[in-house]
């Protein structure tokens, strides 16, 4: 067995998923179904199974993911996660593919930018907790970024947190 992507790589885009489709070659290679806006993201599945992951983008289908490119690469919020054939579970998360369950050893993350931890300091409450999606979605900062800032920032002690019901809660320490 090949070794998983640990990259993912946007080759193309095309309108319809079959010619999406086509363009993948390798495991991990991405393309996006744009008609009119953009619809979907088919990818090679990174562990190198051989299926096609279709990963819904639109927002108004039912279960759309957030596909985000600023910076250096592609960002799809939440993680994508197979539920039946290999089940591969993974976040791509500025072009990385982070493994979670299988793989996790090898896993590399973007590089740290620590100018977000003032904004994520200051969009914290010290009542009320706020998940880092929600600290996110106020400053306009990529969900993974604000979550590892808000675990800096709970090691220098400026901050607090805890899980409920498998959800990281923070709060600003006062
Ligand atoms: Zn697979």
């Amino acid at each position: 067995m090949t070794a998983p992507a640990r990259m993912l790589h946007l080759v193309g885009e095309a309108e319809y998923r079959d010619e999406a489709e086509a363009k993948l070659a390798k495991p991990g290679d991405a393309a996006l179904v744009v008609r009119g806006r953009t619809r979907s993201m088919v990818m090679a599945c990174p562990d190198g199974c051989g299926e096609t992951l279709v990963v819904n983008i639109d927002p108004r289908a039912n279960k759309a993911w957030r596909m985000d490119t600023r910076g250096e690469g592609l960002t799809l919020y939440p993680s994508v996660w197979r539920d039946g054939g290999c089940r591969s579970h993974f976040i791509v998360w500025r072009g990385f593919l982070i493994w979670c369950d299988r793989f996790t050893l090898g896993n590399r993350e973007p590089r740290y930018d620590p100018s977000i931890e003032e904004a994520v300091l200051s969009a914290m409450d010290v009542s009320k907790p706020l998940t880092a999606e929600a600290i996110a979605y106020a400053i306009d900062e990529l969900v993974y970024d604000v979550n590892r800032a808000a675990n800096r920032l709970v090691g220098y002690g400026l901050a607090r947190s805890w899980k409920e019901s498998q959800t990281w809660f923070f709060v600003r320490a006062d």
